[in-house]
């Protein structure tokens, strides 16, 4: 069976068979990893050993923190304003789908939002043009969302911003590929996609934006209490902390992200080109130079066939081919998890489907 699903979404078999063999009992310690304190030694070590394969997967630079916090991604969309702005500041949002809309309208209590570019009026079809983008040089932030999951749109280059600190809301495509952490102030990431189950998110943030929280709130609010606390003020999600690890390990086992780039850019080209070459029975309406690599979403010619090609799709092996509501069809994720081999097979089903309907 092959899950394309857009998340939570599949893990790496390979990491969940270790955590099955390691379920009952971690690493000699007599009970579960989820059953040990997160102030013991064992935990401590593997928290750090985590973050540490991070690191090194990303090249991150020692004046970055990395936070291991809870909330969702969604959560963020608030803390950051909070963190980041002084009351009464302003911020710029780039805006390119339904995840980057939602990261502005979370943070207009705590901010003034400025939506400095989108491309809602095209119905997100392709990224906001550079010419069009109305950057406030005073603003304390500019944040923007890489991949949007739902849309399929996806940055291949990082936006250029000047100084102000650039935020990134990669809960969709971290890991994917290679990035240069030091182009950004912070970035951050729900970990059900690329780095393993819900309930984790995982934030790399320059050190000295860390001190920038200056309005009143609760120390669970504060980035820096974390960062003081190595994400430990409270109890963290220690299963969830051990699965990205897990995966960490898996990723440089794999080869890093130089290789999963390439493996992630195979998918997507195969997949693309068979909805391309299918003679406008499949169709993905996103301009081609922004589609993303990690969400394929695509429309057959005839939506009454719908049903049917996600029945018969389950029935081949190929789950959660079902598009999201607000845009319909099919939508294809291939994070990580998904070996090109899962691609080839959806293919195959799409090229027999067509034949069989069209
Ligand atoms: N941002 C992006 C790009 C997403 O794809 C999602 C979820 O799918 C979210 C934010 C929301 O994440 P969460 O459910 O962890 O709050």
């Amino acid at each position: 069976l092959w899950n394309f699903s857009a998340g939570p979404a599949a893990i790496p078999t390979a990491v969940l068979e270790q955590a099955q063999r390691e379920l009952l009992e971690w690493n000699g310690s007599g009970a579960s990893v989820m059953e040990l304190s997160h102030r013991g030694k064992r935990f401590i070590a593997l928290a750090a050993q985590a973050e540490a394969d991070l690191r090194e997967l990303m090249s991150i630079p020692a004046d970055y923190a990395v936070l291991f916090l809870q909330g969702g991604a969604t959560q963020h969309f608030a803390q950051i304003p909070m963190n980041l702005a002084a009351e009464g500041a302003r911020a710029d949002y780039m805006v390119a789908g339904h995840w980057g809309e939602k990261a502005a309208s979370e943070a207009a209590p705590y901010v003034r939002v400025n939506i400095a570019a989108s491309s809602k009026s095209d119905q997100y079809l392709h990224l906001p043009s550079p010419e069009s983008w109305t950057l406030d040089p005073g603003a304390a932030y500019v944040h923007y969302t890489p991949n949007e999951t739902i849309h399929g749109v996806e940055y291949h280059d990082i936006p250029d911003v000047g100084e102000v600190p650039l935020v990134a809301d990669m809960s969709s495509n971290i890991l994917s590929g290679p990035v240069d952490v030091s182009r950004f102030g912070l970035i951050y990431a729900g970990a059900q996609k690329n780095i393993g189950p819900s309930g984790l998110v995982v934030m790399i943030i320059r050190r000295d934006l860390l001190q920038r929280a200056t309005r009143p709130m609760a120390r669970i609010f504060r980035y820096a209490e974390h960062a003081a606390a190595d994400s430990m003020l409270n109890t963290p999600n220690t299963w969830g902390w051990y699965l990205a690890g897990l995966t960490f390990q898996w990723l440089k086992d794999q080869g890093g992200l130089v290789a999963m780039a390439e493996r992630n850019r195979a998918k997507a080209d195969l997949l693309y080109n068979a909805i391309d070459g299918s003679g406008g029975f499949y169709r993905n309406p996103i301009a081609v130079a922004d589609r993303s690599r990690m969400n394929v979403p695509f429309t057959l010619h005839d939506s009454a066939l719908d049903a049917a090609f996600l029945q018969a799709s389950e029935a081949a092996g190929l789950l959660a081919l079902k598009g999201h509501k607000a845009l319909g069809g099919m939508r294809a994720s291939l994070y990580n998890a998904v070996p090109l081999e899962a691609v080839q097979a959806l293919v195959g089903f799409m090229a027999d489907f067509a034949q069989r309907h069209g």
